[in-house]
């Protein structure tokens, strides 16, 4: 029986790409979301991907939510904190609501959904974590402060994780994307975009979701059993580490 595998934010963006490279290369799998009913129902359509919808900032819902896919589904083996949104500010006009939104979605989220699934992976002896984190939680980027924080957040986590998880077979690792081509890039204003953003990549354009999503496959693979504790950088050559 294929292994189960659970992305959050599965259906649209980075996420679709990842759920639908797993789904090719043979995992059963499952895509969360939060609010968006007609991209999910879409997606389901066009991929045959069951959408399933709670919100990751949630703790109680990821539980219960991970409780029902599993009773459906099988056990989760693959998890891919995907799920994230941005809500931009310059510090000093950032609000705390903006700040907590981002904490609680793009970094609580990957904690509330990991938390629930830890135990299953310890007792079979077998997990794949992966977390997109981001370029600007490596760098720091202005008018980012809460995304920034998140995502960094996001590399101790899984650094820290991985260590507890290495003797029971669990492998935690994360993504940094550069700027890739999805609504959440291509909702920033277009002069911002052309004039201060590409000229910053050396390849010259956005990545495309597929990019991210092959990595997300390598990782989830037994072929990568050893790697734990790493980030897999993948930005165009903008930033090194
Ligand atoms: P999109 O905005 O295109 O899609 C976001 C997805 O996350 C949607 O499916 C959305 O659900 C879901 N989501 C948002 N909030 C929640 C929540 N609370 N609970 C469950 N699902 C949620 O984002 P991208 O594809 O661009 O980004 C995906 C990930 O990659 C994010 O973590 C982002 O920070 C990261 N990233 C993106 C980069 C980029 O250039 N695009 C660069 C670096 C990192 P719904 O459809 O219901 O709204």
């Amino acid at each position: 029986m294929s292994r189960v595998a659970l992305v959050t934010g599965g259906t649209r963006g980075i996420g679709a790409a990842i759920s639908i490279a797993l789904k090719a290369a043979g995992y059963r799998v499952i895509a969360n979301y939060a609010g968006n009913d007609a991209a999910a129902e879409a997606f389901t359509i066009a991929s045959g991907i069951p959408a399933v919808k709670w919100s990751v900032a949630d703790y109680n819902a990821c539980a219960e939510g991970v409780k029902r896919v599993e009773a459906q589904y099988g056990p989760v083996e693959i998890l891919v904190n995907n799920a994230g949104i941005t809500r931009d500010a310059m510090f000093h006009k950032m609000t705390p609501e903006q700040w907590r939104e981002v904490i609680d979605t793009n970094l609580s989220g990957v904690f509330n959904m990991t938390h629930p699934l830890w135990p299953g992976m310890r007792e079979r002896k077998f997990g794949r974590i992966i977390t997109i984190s981001s370029i600007n939680g490596q760098k720091g980027q202005a008018g980012q402060v809460n995304y920034s924080a998140a995502k960094a957040g996001d590399l101790g986590l899984t650094k820290a994780l991985a260590q507890e998880g290495a003797r029971a077979g669990i492998t935690v690792n994360a993504i940094c994307p550069g700027y890739i081509g999805t609504e959440m890039v291509r909702a920033m204003d277009e002069k911002v975009l052309t004039d201060r953003i590409l000229p910053q990549i050396p390849v010259g354009r956005l990545g495309e979701p597929e990019e991210i999503a092959r990595c997300v496959t390598f990782l989830a693979s037994d072929e990568a059993g050893f790697i734990t504790g790493s980030t897999i950088t993948a930005n165009g050559g903008q930033f090194f580490v």
